[in-house]
């Protein structure tokens, strides 16, 4: 959608990436790419179809042996070339996750430099794909274990980190020897092609790492090709639930995490601004769509009314316009269609008889008038049976519960479907203590409102944020990416005992 006054200017178009360059495709499907600041569509993306990803994944398999039999030193070094280029690039990479997601700039400079955290961590793989070894492990016989890529591997990706959650995948893919086809998001795809022009700049050979558009065409031709190995999603629940059973009875190895209701769980005794700070910075940032945002404040006993009057003028004075512009605090939306999703949630929440304490409705910002834009709003009295608590709203809605105790608010947060992440605001140890012990979320924050863990630790959800058992970077990311091989070895000499029938016994 256009601005009326301005003149009709055909969008550049957005290719695939496949070996090593621009990918010319017989596809004659598309897709928009909004500014959701202005409303405009900024560029055409063409979307796959089975013909593309059958090239892609010939590129891939063409590149595997090489690439996977190459010393993990030269693949590391590699690696560290795409981390200086990417160090060098980050403005450029932040300002076009922005344009296209909506969100601030610098909360894009930030996610930038996490997604690039893990390229760091790559850097270092090769100390990881060490195997075991135990000398003597029978009489003259020794055994060791390898760790080998998986083959290839592709990654589907939300809208909503649109350097960040590729980067939790491919670079730990690429550096265990995998070559890698990424899909990401058709609503921001620039910033992956963008990765691709680097990584080849930084010598990586054509076809190790592929970036190929699309809808749900091309994630199922993706899940229903015999010649990809693996397959990492980041997405909404019921896709996540989609992938990892698609995947499974294909025989795919897979990992699917899903969407969240991220709860922070105030005691009585927190320190009032401290907590309000946290908790406004987690629930409006990047507008509400972070799956790790907090979407649900329990407040324990008689800190709930000081709480939601502190959350309520701090949500007020959030600065809403364009993500480029300086002071601006929280961006628009990520489309029309999200924007207008989110506030029906708002209007469903006044039926159901919350108490609307803020409300960000119908938000217009001034020469931005066709822009995606919602105000900060802030429910208070909510119940768990309510559509607000139980569905993932993603955008700048946060909706607060009350609970007499402790117990009562890991209950809540226990019975909720999501676990993703969670935090909780004390004063004293032995109630976080027993908050990190029995909560059934994958990731916990005391006093950290959101606990994305470093990525020499891995980030992953439990129950319906996660289909799989692994998460991912880190060790587990490590773990996802390899196989593992065990050989048992003996040389012959003259006591090596004589070969029998009979199942043979180490000792
Ligand atoms: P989404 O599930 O709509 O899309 C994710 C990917 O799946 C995209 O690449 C999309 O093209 C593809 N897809 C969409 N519909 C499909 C279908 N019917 N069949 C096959 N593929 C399909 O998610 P989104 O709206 O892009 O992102 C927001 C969601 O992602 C939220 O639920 C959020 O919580 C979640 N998320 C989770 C994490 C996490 O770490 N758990 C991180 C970021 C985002």
């Amino acid at each position: 959608m256009n601005h009326p006054n301005e003149k009709a200017v055909t969008p550049p178009g957005v290719p695939s990436w496949v070996n090593g360059g621009a990918h010319a495709s017989t596809s004659l499907r598309t897709g928009e790419v909004t500014n959701p600041a202005t409303g405009r569509v900024v560029r055409r993306v063409t979307f796959a179809d089975a013909g593309d990803i059958d090239a892609a994944v010939k590129a891939a398999g063409a590149a595997l042996p090489g690439w996977g039999s190459a010393p993990p030193l030269r693949r590391a070094r590699v690696m560290q070339k795409f981390l200086a280029l990417m160090q060098a690039h980050q403005k450029e990479l932040a300002q076009l996750a922005s344009e296209e997601h909506g969100k601030t700039l610098p909360d894009a400079l930030g996610s930038v430099q996490r997604g690039i955290e893990v390229i760091e961590f790559a850097c270092g793989i090769p100390h990881l794909l060490k195997g075991e070894h135990s000398g003597n492990a029978g009489t003259g016989v020794d055994c060791h274990t390898l760790r080998q890529p998986v083959g290839v591997c592709a990654g589907i990706t939300p809208f909503n980190f649109p350097a960040m959650v590729p980067l939790w995948m491919f670079p730990v893919s690429i550096a265990c020897g995998n070559t890698f086809i990424l899909k990401p998001s058709e609503k921001v795809p620039s910033t992956s092609m963008r990765m691709a022009e680097l990584f080849r700049q930084a010598g990586l050979p054509d076809g190790v790492f592929n970036v190929v558009h699309g809808d749900k065409e091309a994630v199922d031709a993706i899940l229903n090709h015999p010649g990809i190995h693996a397959v990492s999603f980041v997405g909404s629940t019921p896709i996540a639930k989609y992938i990892y059973e698609t995947c499974a009875r294909n025989g795919k190895r897979v990992q699917a995490l899903g969407g969240a209701k991220n709860h922070a769980v105030v005691l009585p005794d927190a320190d009032l601004e401290f907590t309000a700070d946290a908790l406004i910075g987690a629930a409006y940032g990047s507008a509400g769509e972070r799956c790790m945002a907090i979407s649900a404040v329990v407040a324990v006993g008689a800190i709930g009314d000081p709480l939601v009057d502190m959350l309520a003028r701090k949500a007020a004075k959030i600065k809403v316009g364009p993500g480029d512009a300086e002071g601006v605090e929280m961006g628009p939306l990520v489309t029309l269609a999200h924007r207008d999703k989110v506030q029906g949630y708002i209007n469903i929440g006044v039926a159901e008889g919350a108490k609307l304490v803020l409300d960000g409705r119908d938000k217009k910002i001034a020469g931005y008038e066709n822009g995606f834009f919602l105000g900060t709003t802030l429910f208070d009295q909510v119940k768990p049976g309510m559509k607000i608590y139980k569905d993932e709203i993603f955008g700048p809605v946060l909706v607060v519960l009350r609970a007499d105790t402790l117990e009562e608010a890991i209950a809540l947060v226990n019975a909720n479907p999501y676990g993703n992440g969670t935090a909780i605001f004390p004063n004293s140890g032995g109630a976080a203590r027993r908050f990190e012990e029995e909560v059934q979320v994958g990731m916990v924050g005391v006093n950290v409102p959101i606990p994305v863990p470093m990525a020499f630790y891995s980030f992953g959800g439990w129950k319906a944020s996660l289909f799989g058992d692994l998460h991912m970077h880190g060790m587990e990311g490590v773990k996802f990416y390899t196989r593992t091989k065990a050989v048992t070895t003996r040389w012959p000499h003259e006591d090596t005992p004589a070969a029998g029938l009979n199942m043979p016994t180490l000792g």
